[in-house]
């Protein structure tokens, strides 16, 4: 008997969508802001749930950066980044609610992104859940009360941005980075996380550019479709993983701008390589030479209103029974490498 499993995910997609250009007339305003969100004390990691115990240094501070936009006609949008792993939906529904009676914002105007850092803090407000992937929390009091000040920060500095919006031009481009790799690998024994150069991946590196008045660059928007998981899970260091560094190289390119990362669609992709902080800087450094190739080349101009939509959608899921169970079972490192990697 084929039994099917609902599990309640919720899938919230949100696009800024902006129509076809008007011409020159079309007036944009743009504010930035960033706040430092690397925990003050050790909590654990979220991200691989063979981890048990909190992490021990910080190679590289974690950052929310927030980008909002104002068109001409007055619509408003925010764009919060996050260098987390994973976060619960009270915890951004919470954020949201308080940043929509503070700003009267539409809520769909307000996307609050990941970059899925694997080298990022647990996230949760329920002291007796344990992490976010299942694992034990040896320290869910610190989890909650770093969650709690992640909160305050992440409406704080999305009210900094939309309060500094500033006369602003948009342009975009598209570039091209290679080192996500497909992570499906097909073995004699069965699909295992690996690497699979043969499998798909999505390598574009899309660049949203934002100048100011005087045309110098204010933010580089840019994204790339693959986790962040270039550190094992015995690196017990806090790092952005490979978008803080590709930050570095933008921020640096273009003095007194705000480099901004967003996750693509890169569930299938890991790094490559990934052995490590030291390819982390590498592949990080990589791409954002990309974006500052791109940012700094030509880009078409971005007019027209602004809207945002959002949707969330009730996925169901198909456990599997029967022969086809028991196919799987035999797969050892499948299913229990997909429960502890996520
Ligand atoms: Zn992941």
């Amino acid at each position: 008997m084929t039994r099917l499993l609902c599990v309640h995910c919720v899938l919230c997609v949100v696009a800024f969508l902006a129509l076809p250009s008007r011409g020159a007339d079309v007036d944009w305003s743009a504010g930035v802001a960033s706040v430092k969100i690397t925990p003050d004390k050790p909590v654990p990691l979220a991200g691989y749930a063979s981890r048990t115990k909190p992490f021990e240094r910080v190679d590289l501070d974690l950052y929310a950066k927030t980008l909002a936009l104002r068109d001409a006609a007055g619509h408003r949008g925010v764009l919060v980044t996050m260098d987390l792993c994973i976060i619960p939906t009270e915890v951004t529904d919470q954020v949201r609610a308080r940043i929509v009676e503070q700003e009267k914002l539409e809520p769909a105007a307000i996307i609050l992104s990941l970059s899925h850092t694997h080298s990022g803090p647990a996230v949760s407000l329920r002291a007796e859940t344990a992490g976010p992937t299942g694992q034990p929390n040896p320290d869910a009091s610190g989890t909650v009360e770093y969650t709690k000040g992640l909160q305050e920060k992440l409406v704080s500095v999305a009210h900094e941005a939309l309060a500094r919006l500033e006369p602003a031009t948009l342009r975009w481009g598209s570039g091209v980075t290679h080192f996500a790799m497909n992570r499906r690998e097909f073995t004699d024994k069965g699909v295992i996380l690996g690497v699979n150069p043969r499998g798909s991946a999505d390598r574009s590196v899309p660049v949203l550019r934002v100048d100011g008045a005087d045309g110098r660059a204010r933010a580089v928007l840019f994204g790339y479709a693959c986790h962040g998981t270039t550190n094992p899970p015995n690196h017990l260091g806090v790092s952005p993983d490979y978008p803080g560094y590709a930050r570095g190289v933008i921020e640096e390119h273009f003095p007194g701008a705000q480099a901004l990362f967003i996750a693509g669609c890169g569930g299938d992709a890991n790094p490559y390589p990934r052995l490590g902080l030291g390819d982390a800087k590498k592949n990080g450094d990589e791409l954002g030479a990309e974006v500052c190739r791109v940012a700094d080349g030509k880009l078409k101009a971005i007019g027209g209103n602004f809207r945002a939509r959002s949707l969330r959608r009730n996925c169901r899921w198909r456990r599997l029974t029967g022969r086809g169970w028991s196919r799987s079972r035999r797969r050892r490192g499948f299913i229990s490498r997909m429960r502890r990697e996520c």
